[in-house]
């Protein structure tokens, strides 16, 4: 089915048409990524407008919808109404969750149709991705993977956290990264235990555990990974807490498959590292689902009550992070399937002592 299609079948009694202001529905609409613009989707008719920036690009990009250029003269809202006047809309679904207020009041105060949310369905169809989706986030991974084979012999006792961010953005660009999913995490020593730490000028040395969680773009799809590795030695405690991290992710993947919740997931891998001692030291989700959006639904985190189905994407990345000490998170991304997954990381996971 085309995603237009999808589209088109939220159309009825309740809206005859549909405001697409979010890159990603609009990338989804069109099946083709324009940075900025707006679309609108009738049974009548459908039309895509953007800026002399993109306005080329568009029009050889995109087949299913009229693609018209804005400008000065023509502003969104003018163009939005001929086009309400064409195909005689009288109800616009939007996407409340992307627009600014200043964008929603201008939207209500212009437009000669009612605006009904509609974000929750229009965003819907984004959970279980098409077999041509799946490609490019299993490239995209591909790619992400061989750069962190190259980070691996680029780090070193010395260098700043900052100088390894550094290294890492590079060896995703040079891999064939389009952009970045997020600004690559990287936290060594005792910063490893901030979940989400920013890369500071602390030198790494020998005894660290040194966290790095990254993804790029391509397509306008994410990847997204993370790997702890140690650097000149382990402890018997960074060892053991790596370890629990690890087989924790393992229960995770083992509960992976289409028909479970989300949250059942995240309590297979969650009891590991309860059974472990380490419960209270783990805060934040096992998964979040990824595509266009490097965080976006449905997760497998404690209150994951959607029914997994195959083609949903989540990552699978328990950690445990010890105050003041050291913390642990490895990071893969899984694709659902009838019974079981697909883990499309392929980077290592036992402990890499550099
Ligand atoms: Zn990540
Ligand atoms: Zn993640």
């Amino acid at each position: 089915m085309k995603n237009l299609d999808k589209y088109l079948s939220l159309l009825g009694e309740q809206v005859d048409g549909l405001l697409l202001t979010s890159r990603y529905s609009r990338h989804y609409g069109a099946e083709f990524d324009i940075a900025e613009g707006v679309a609108i989707v009738s049974k009548k008719g459908c039309r895509y407008f953007t800026d002399s920036r993109y306005i080329e690009a568009a029009q050889n990009g995109i087949r299913d919808f009229e693609v018209l250029m804005t400008d000065r003269e023509h502003p969104y809202s003018q163009l939005l109404n001929e086009a309400i006047a064409d195909f005689g809309i009288t109800a616009l679904g939007y996407e409340e969750n992307y627009l600014t207020v200043a964008e929603f009041n201008e939207y209500v105060a212009d437009l000669n149709a009612k605006l009904i949310p509609m974000h929750t369905e229009i965003s819907g169809f984004r959970h279980v991705k098409e077999p041509w989706e799946l490609d490019i986030i299993r490239q995209a991974q591909a790619m992400a993977d061989k750069a962190f084979s190259e980070v691996l012999t680029r780090i070193k006792a010395g260098m700043t956290e900052k100088e390894l961010q550094a290294e890492i953005i590079y060896c995703l660009y040079k891999n064939g990264g389009e952009g970045l999913s997020f600004d690559p995490i990287v936290v060594s020593g005792p910063n490893t235990s901030l979940p989400h730490g920013v890369a500071t000028d602390r030198v790494i040395r020998e005894g660290d555990f040194v966290t790095m969680d990254f993804g790029l773009m391509l397509q306008g799809y994410c990847s997204d990974m993370t790997r702890t590795v140690a650097i000149g030695y382990a402890t018997d405690e960074m060892k053991k807490v790596y370890n629990t991290v690890l087989q924790a992710q393992l229960a995770g993947i083992a509960a992976t498959r289409a028909g479970v919740k989300g949250k059942e997931v995240d309590a297979a891998a969650r009891k590991v590292i309860a059974d472990a001692g380490y419960g209270e030291y783990f805060g934040h989700g096992y998964g979040h689902g990824l595509g266009m959006e490097v965080h976006e639904a449905p997760n497998c985190n404690p209150s994951g009550n959607t029914v997994m189905q195959p083609g949903m994407v989540t990552s699978a990345e328990p950690g445990i992070y010890l105050p003041g000490k050291f913390g642990v998170r490895i990071e893969d991304v899984v694709i659902f399937t009838a019974d079981g997954c697909e883990n499309i990381t392929k980077s290592p996971k036992d402990l890499i002592i550099i």
